[in-house]
């Protein structure tokens, strides 16, 4: 057995030789130096080509080390809305940490997270209106899921511990939400671990919908509740679904006595072209859950809002009663001044139209792509263009080569997708969609 000693792997060749990024001479060791210790995401890192040295961004740019310049296509996971270093972000970020940048909020409370929390209910539909705020995306999902899990045990119907959730559906990376992921290849190494949960196909259609009420049917005593990314399934391919699969799903939730929830850490926040993705089909779930484009790429922050009678269930003179949960740096005054500051810029509705332009450029800029080989189809909704191809064999060469175009892209699965800052000019998404376009052609 090779000791840690032994095991520590040699840094890539290409860190000291010609493949250095960094310019010269100017004392930035800290890219090869600190490369040897960091552990980067979802990435083998003996074979991942070298993460790009990131200096500087604005707006939908990405400035390298080496003074390149990229178009974000992505807008880092779909956070930065408004465009990095937004200046009204910026000065509201820099104002609270003058005067407190975090307290603990057990015990405590403060204006940014309050008035934030009753933003987000005001915006939100119908009476989902109790904010539990958290830092990620993932821990926003796992509360949710105690929320519902609790909310049955206190109404005194027992366990009912399991989840129904979507084929293609992603929920984020810990224990608890890997189980209701539809992501077989990444998370195979925990597979025995995982709780198991009800993976159905989304009701599209009568035959989809029937086997869903067969699912429900059986097993309607044990489950705590529905959940699924609204109108979008984002991280697990970038798939679209129909309004009336929410309405559907609403219907079954009430018909069953089951806790609908949607995810809308992806759609949230105008990306598919209303504020909120259930608005769509004016449907109210039970529970929702929002980060990545809540701080507008700023810090982070993820929201779990519950409706009165979630809520409710938990109001009680019982301690047992309680929501046992409040992570280290919940509502992070920081974070939720952001937060603050990124509603300002949604308030005049400028952002929807923008999303509008956004869609028709992405439609236009895209279509060429429907007749390149090996591409299956192309689809835009909202802020989001994907081009799904039948494989992509190289996921590592196609990234490179859009960077080489000057761009920021970055496919997941079978797809190449766009999902920019909805600030994007024009010119941008040409030169986006151009590059997808010249990209797909060059390759072979
Ligand atoms: C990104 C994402 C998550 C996980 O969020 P993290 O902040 O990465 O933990 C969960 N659900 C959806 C729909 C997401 O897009």
């Amino acid at each position: 057995m090779p000791g840690p000693k032994t095991a520590t792997p040699t840094p890539p060749a290409s860190l000291h030789s010609a493949g250095d990024p960094l310019h010269k001479g100017e004392g930035k060791d800290w890219y090869p130096s600190g490369l040897e210790h960091i552990w980067l995401p979802y990435a083998q890192m003996k074979t991942a080509p070298l993460p790009l040295p990131v200096v500087r961004t604005e707006g939908t740019r990405i400035y390298l080390a080496d003074g390149r310049e990229l178009i974000d296509g992505i807008a880092s996971w779909w956070t930065a809305c408004h465009g990095y270093n937004h200046p009204h972000i910026r000065q509201a970020v820099q104002k609270q940490l003058e005067v407190m940048p975090h307290v603990m909020f057990g015990g405590l409370v403060h204006e940014q997270a309050l008035t934030l929390a009753s933003r987000l209910a005001a915006m939100l539909p119908g009476d989902l209106d109790r904010v539990f705020f958290t830092d990620s995306g993932s821990v926003a999902v796992e509360v949710a899921m105690k929320m519902a899990i609790q909310y049955w045990l206190n109404a005194g119907q027992g366990k009912r511990e399991t989840f129904v959730y979507f084929r293609g559906g992603y929920h984020g990376d810990t224990l608890a939400t890997m189980a209701i992921s539809d992501e077989t290849g990444m998370h195979q190494a925990f597979a025995g671990l995982l709780h198991r949960h009800l993976v159905a196909d989304l009701p599209e259609d009568e035959e989809s919908e029937a086997a869903l009420v067969t699912l429900l049917e059986r097993h309607a005593d044990t489950i705590a509740g529905i959940i699924v990314e609204p109108l979008i399934q984002g991280a697990g391919g970038m798939r679209f679904h129909d309004p009336s699969v929410l309405t559907r799903l609403r219907r079954l939730a009430d018909h069953f006595d089951l806790l609908l929830i949607f995810d809308e850490i992806f759609t949230g926040f105008a990306r598919t072209g209303t504020m909120f993705a259930c608005e769509s089909a004016d449907v109210v779930p039970d529970i929702i859950t929002l980060s990545k484009a809540l701080t507008g790429g700023t810090l982070p922050l993820a929201a779990t809002v519950a409706r009165k009678k979630v809520f409710n269930a938990f109001w009680s003179d019982d301690p047992m009663h309680a929501l046992m949960h409040g992570p280290t740096y919940m509502a992070n005054a920081l974070g939720c001044a952001a937060a603050n500051a990124s509603l300002d810029l949604f308030e005049d509705g400028g952002r929807l139209k923008q999303v509008a332009c956004i869609e028709s450029s992405l439609k236009q800029g895209l279509a060429t792509c429907r007749d390149l080989p090996g591409v299956v189809d192309v689809r835009v909704r909202g802020a989001v263009g994907v081009v799904e191809l039948e494989h992509i064999e190289d996921l590592n060469g196609l990234r490179s080569a859009f960077v080489e175009k000057g761009t920021f892209i970055r496919p997941v699965g079978s797809v190449i997708y766009l999902a920019p800052a909805l600030t994007i000019g024009q010119d941008d998404i040409v030169r986006l969609t151009q590059a997808i376009a010249d990209v797909l052609r060059e390759r072979r």
